[in-house]
C-alpha cells in the first residue's frame, strides 16, 4: 500500500520518506509474544514489523531493535528477547544478534560493531526499571545507540515509555509502516467510515470498553453488543443475570450508556436470546434461552442462535464493521456458535472490516478467517484508546510530516 492510496489520516514523518543508509536506526517493535516451552508460539507480531525491517535492511540502515517481553520484575531469564531473536532470524534468513542489556558499554559495543546487513535485538526493555518509568537518562542512553528512532510498536504506543516516547525526544523520530497503517485504518472507521458503520462490541469486561461505546455514540449508525459484558447492561435494565460474569462497577458505567443511547442516533442492540451453561466449562450442561433472563445457578456463556442472525444481518448491511471482542467464551466449543457466526458475517461482508483485539483476533483464527478482514490490528489496549480519541504518546511523540 503506498501513501496515496492509503486511507485514513496520518500526520506523521514516516520510515520511507528518512533518510537512513549507513544509519543505525533504534526501532522499537512489538514483540510482546506468547512463549511456551522456550520458544515463540505465536510469531504474528514478528511477522508485522518485517516490512519496516526489511525496508531499513534494503536501504542499507543498521536496524536496531527493542521490545518488552511480558511484565518482568526483575531480569527474569524466561522474559529474554533469546527465543525472539531465535525466530526472527528464521523469518528474515539472517543472523540476529541478541546484545547483553538494554543500554551499557557492553550493549554499545555490540551497536558498534554491527554494519550493514547486520541486525541487532536488544534486550527485554523491561529489564530496566526506567523503561516504564519513562526515566529521561534511560531515554538519552538509548538514543545514544542510534543516529535515528523509528516506532513500529503500535501494540505499545498507547504507553509513554522510555522506548516509546521518551527516546522519541533525542533523535529524528519516523512510523514505522505498521504503525502508520494501523492509525491509518483506525482513524479510517473513527472518522470517516463508509455508512453504515456497524460496531461490535464483546469480551469479558465493560470498564475495558466503556470509553469506546460513548464515543461510537455519536459516531456509529449501530452499535451490536455481546459477550460477558452484555450482562452488565441487562442487569442495569433490571433484567435476572443468574450467575453470569457481572462487574458492578459496570452495571453503573452501563446504566449511563442506556440513558445517552436514547437521545442517541446510533442503535444500540443487546442480545435476545443466550446460550447458557451450568458452569465455565467444555463439559457443561448447555441450554439455549429463548429470551436473556438467565436462571439461578445458571451462566450465560454465549449470544443465542436469534440474537446471531440478526447481528449477521446488520453486519452484512455495513458499510463498515469495526469488531472487538468475542461474542460468548469462544473457547469452550460448546459456546463458541455466536462468536463463530459473528466472525464469518464478517468475513463475508463487502463492507470494510477492521478487527481490534487479542481474543477476538485469536477467535478469526481458530476459524480459520483471519486472512478474510480487511484489518487485523495488533494492538488491543492502543486500538481502544485511538478509537476513545486519546492521543497516543508513541505516536504523538514521533516528528511531525
Ligand atoms: P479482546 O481480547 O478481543 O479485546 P476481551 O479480552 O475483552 O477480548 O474478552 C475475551 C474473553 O471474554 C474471552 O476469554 C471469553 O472467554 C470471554 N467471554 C466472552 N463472553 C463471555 C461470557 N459470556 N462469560 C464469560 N466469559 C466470556
Ligand atoms: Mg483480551
Amino acid at each position: 500500500m503506498t501513501a496515496e492510496t492509503a486511507r485514513g489520516t496520518f500526520s506523521k514523518a514516516s520510515v520511507r520518506d528518512a533518510e537512513v543508509e549507513g544509519r543505525r536506526a533504534l526501532v522499537r517493535v512489538d514483540f510482546n509474544v506468547p512463549l511456551e516451552d522456550g520458544v515463540v508460539a505465536d510469531d504474528t507480531r514478528i511477522r508485522a514489523a518485517l516490512p519496516t525491517i526489511e525496508l531499513l535492511r534494503e536501504r542499507g540502515a543498521i536496524p536496531i531493535l527493542v521490545s518488552h517481553l511480558g511484565r518482568p520484575a526483575d531480569r527474569e531469564p524466561e522474559l529474554s528477547m533469546r527465543p525472539v531473536a531465535a525466530r526472527l532470524g528464521e523469518l528474515l534468513g539472517a543472523g540476529v544478534t541478541l546484545a547483553p542489556g538494554l543500554v551499557g558499554d557492553k550493549v554499545g559495543a555490540v551497536t558498534e560493531g554491527a554494519d550493514a546487513g547486520d541486525v541487532v535485538l536488544l534486550e527485554n526493555s523491561r529489564y530496566e526499571p526506567g523503561e516504564s518509568a519513562n526515566a529521561p537518562e534511560l531515554a538519552r542512553e538509548l538514543a545514544g545507540l542510534a543516529d535515528l528512532f523509528v516506532n513500529d510498536a503500535f501494540g505499545a504506543a498507547h504507553r509513554a515509555h522510555a522506548t516509546t516516547a521518551g527516546v522519541a525526544g533525542h533523535l529524528p523520530a519516523y512510523a514505522g509502516l505498521l504503525l502508520e497503517r494501523e492509525v491509518r485504518e483506525l482513524t479510517f472507521v473513527r472518522d470517516d467510515p463508509a455508512r453504515p458503520l456497524c460496531v461490535v462490541l464483546g469480551g469479558a469486561k465493560v470498564t475495558d470498553k466503556i470509553g469506546v461505546m460513548d464515543a461510537f455514540l455519536d459516531r456509529a449508525d449501530q452499535l451490536l453488543v455481546g459477550g460477558a459484558m452484555c450482562f452488565s447492561f441487562l442487569r442495569a435494565q433490571g433484567v435476572a443475570t443468574g450467575d453470569s460474569l457481572v462487574e458492578e462497577e459496570g452495571v453503573e458505567l452501563a446504566r449511563g450508556v442506556l440513558e445517552r443511547a436514547r437521545g442517541a442516533t446510533c442503535e444500540l442492540r443487546l442480545p435476545m436470546d443466550l446460550v447458557i451453561g451450568d458452569r465455565f466449562d467444555a463439559a457443561a450442561e448447555r441450554r439455549e434461552l429463548n429470551g436473556v433472563e438467565v436462571p439461578e445457578g445458571w451462566i450465560g456463556l454465549d449470544i443465542g442462535p436469534g440474537t446471531a442472525a440478526a447481528y449477521g444481518e446488520a453486519i452484512a448491511a455495513a458499510g463498515t464493521v469495526f469488531w472487538n471482542g468475542p461474542m460468548g467464551a469462544f473457547e469452550l466449543e460448546p459456546f463458541a456458535a455466536g462468536t463463530r457466526a459473528v466472525a464469518e458475517a464478517v468475513a463475508d461482508t463487502p463492507g470494510s472490516t477492521v478487527v481490534g483485539g487479542g481474543d477476538s483476533a485469536a477467535a478469526l483464527a481458530v476459524f480459520g478467517l483471519a486472512d478474510r478482514v480487511d484489518w487485523l490490528s495488533t494492538g488491543g489496549g492502543a486500538s481502544l484508546e485511538l478509537m476513545e480519541g486519546r492521543e497516543l504518546p508513541g505516536v504523538e511523540a514521533l516528528n511531525d510530516a
